[in-house]
C-alpha cells in the first residue's frame, strides 16, 4: 500500500490538449516532451544553450543495464528502464543511424564482481536474449553506443525549443514561468534541468548535487569490436575512433566543468585497463560535463510537493507517531525529472513515461514501491523519520560513482 506522503491521488491531471513547459533540453527534457506528445500534450522546451548542451551532449554514451541483485525497487527500476530504453530506441532508430547495437560487455575485474555476475545470471536478472556469460564477464548483446545529440533531437521531435533561461516559476492561479525577456502561463511545468533545478523555488531543498566527468574521444585510435565497461568504459565513437570515459571529479555548486589533461591521462589509463593502448600523444577531443546525482543514486521523478504543507502534515514522524497522516499535497502543475546520475541515457525514457502517466492521470508503468523510490519527497520523509527533536537533519552527500557505474 502507498504511504500517505507518497500518495498521488491529489495530483491535478494535466488535460490532453494542454500546453506545458519543460525546463531543460537534455535527455530528460526531450524524453518528457516525447512522452507527453504521445499523450496529446504539446510542450515548449526552454534551454539557453539549446538541445543536448549539458551532460546529454557527449559525443557518445553507453546504453547498458545497471543490474542489482534481488527484486527491490532499484533492481526493478533499472531493469525495466533498460528494456524500455531499447523499445524507445527501436521506435526512433530502427535502422541504427544513431544507436549502434554493438553489444556491451561488463568486465568482471575481481572475484567479488565475478561472483555477483554468476548470481545475476542464475537469478535471471534480465531475459536470456539480453544477457549472456562471457569469459571476461557479462555480455549484453542488445546494448550499444548511442549518439546522445541525435537521440535528444529524435525525442524532441517537433517540440518548440526556446533558447531562454528560466529564472523563476511562480504559482498564482496558474503557473507563471519567467525568463529574462518574457513571462508566460502554462498548464504544467516540468523541471528537467539537472542540478540547476534547485535554483527554482519549487525544487529548492532537494538534495541534487553535481559530479563532474570527462569523456575523451580519440578519433584516430582503432575501435574495439563492441563496447566494454568496468567502471570506466571504452567504445567505438559514433563519428569514428574510440570513446573513453568518464572520470569522477568534485565540482563546486553551479561551477562550469572544464576538460583537463589530467583527466585525459586518467582516461588513457582506463583504456589500457580495458585492453586498448592509446598513445600518450594521441589526438584527443575531451568533453567535460556534470552529472546530477542524488544521495541514493536514484532519479527524482514525480509531482513537486507542497513543501510547507508536508512540514506540518508529517511533523509527527519525527516523534515516531504511527499516524494517521493525511494524504500528500502537491504544487499544482509542477513536476520534476532530474538526478539521472551516470545512467540518464538509459533511464530518462522510462522516468519520462512514469512522469507523463502521472501528469495526465494514467496508471504509471511501475509499482508503488518504484514510484516511492523515485518520489521527490523521499529525502524529506526519510530525514523526518530519522530525526529526533533537537537533532539536526543531515543531508550530507558523498562523491562516489554509482555501483556498477557505466562511466
Ligand atoms: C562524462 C560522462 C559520461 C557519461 N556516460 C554515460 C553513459 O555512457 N550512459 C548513460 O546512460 N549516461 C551517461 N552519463 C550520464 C548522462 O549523460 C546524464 O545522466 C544525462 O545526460 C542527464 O540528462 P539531463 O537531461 O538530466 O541533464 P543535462 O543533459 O545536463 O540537461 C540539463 C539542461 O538544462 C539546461 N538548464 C539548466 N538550467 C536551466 C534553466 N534555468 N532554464 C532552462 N534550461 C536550463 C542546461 O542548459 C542543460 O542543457 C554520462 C555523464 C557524464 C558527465
Amino acid at each position: 500500500m502507498t504511504e500517505p506522503w507518497y500518495d498521488l491521488s491529489s495530483v491535478t491531471p494535466v488535460a490532453r490538449g494542454a500546453r506545458i513547459a519543460i525546463v531543460g533540453a537534455g535527455i530528460a527534457g526531450a524524453a518528457i516532451a516525447d512522452a507527453m506528445s504521445r499523450r496529446g500534450v504539446d510542450a515548449v522546451v526552454f534551454d539557453p544553450d539549446g538541445p543536448a548542451a549539458g551532460a546529454s551532449g557527449n559525443p557518445g554514451g553507453l546504453v547498458m543495464p545497471r543490474l542489482d541483485l534481488g527484486d527491490g525497487a532499484p533492481a526493478t527500476f533499472f531493469r525495466d528502464a533498460y528494456l524500455f530504453a531499447l523499445e524507445i530506441l527501436a521506435r526512433l532508430d530502427p535502422a541504427g543511424a544513431f544507436f549502434n547495437r554493438c553489444g556491451v560487455t561488463l568486465k568482471a575485474t575481481d572475484d567479488e564482481e565475478r561472483a555477483r555476475q554468476v548470481r545475476l545470471l542464475a537469478a535471471g536478472a534480465l531475459p536470456d536474449a539480453h544477457m549472456v556469460s562471457r569469459n571476461e564477464g557479462l555480455h549484453f548483446p542488445t546494448g550499444g553506443v548511442v549518439d546522445p545529440r541525435r537521440y535528444v533531437s529524435a525525442l524532441l521531435g517537433d517540440a518548440e525549443v526556446r533558447r531562454e533561461r528560466v529564472i523563476a516559476i511562480e504559482q498564482a492561479d496558474d503557473l507563471l514561468l519567467r525568463t529574462k525577456n518574457s513571462t508566460d502561463r502554462f498548464d504544467g511545468i516540468v523541471l528537467a534541468n539537472g542540478r540547476e533545478a534547485i535554483r527554482l523555488l519549487p525544487a529548492r531543498g532537494l538534495p541534487l548535487t553535481g559530479v563532474a566527468g570527462q569523456i575523451d574521444h580519440f578519433p584516430r585510435v582503432e575501435p574495439p569490436v563492441g563496447a566494454i565497461a568496468a567502471g570506466p568504459y571504452l567504445a567505438s565513437a559514433p563519428g569514428g575512433g574510440i570513446l573513453v570515459g568518464g572520470t569522477y571529479d568534485r565540482i563546486e555548486a553551479f561551477a562550469t566543468p572544464v576538460a583537463t589533461t589530467a583527466s585525459t591521462a586518467e582516461n588513457i589509463a582506463a583504456a589500457a585497463s580495458l585492453g586498448v593502448v592509446v598513445p600518450a600523444d594521441a589526438e584527443s577531443r575531451p568533453r567535460a560535463a556534470v552529472r546530477c546525482q542524488t544521495p541514493d543514486r536514484l532519479p527524482v521523478v514525480g509531482p513537486l510537493p507542497d513543501w510547507g504543507s508536508y512540514g506540518g502534515a508529517y511533523d509527527d514522524l519525527r516523534f515516531g507517531k504511527r499516524g494517521p497522516y493525511p494524504e500528500a499535497t502537491y504544487l499544482s502543475g509542477a513536476f520534476i525529472l532530474a538526478g539521472l546520475g551516470s545512467r540518464g541515457l538509459v533511464t530518462a525514457p522510462f522516468c519520462a513515461e512514469i512522469l507523463a502517466a502521472q501528469m495526465v492521470g494514467d496508471a504509471p508503468p511501475a509499482s508503488p514501491a518504484v514510484l516511492a523510490a523515485l518520489h521527490p519527497a523521499r529525502f524529506f520523509i526519510r530525514d523526518y523519520k530519522r530525526a529526533r527533536p533537537g537533532k539536526a537533519i543531515d543531508q550530507s552527500q558523498r562523491l562516489r560513482p554509482e555501483t556498477n557505474a557505466t562511466d
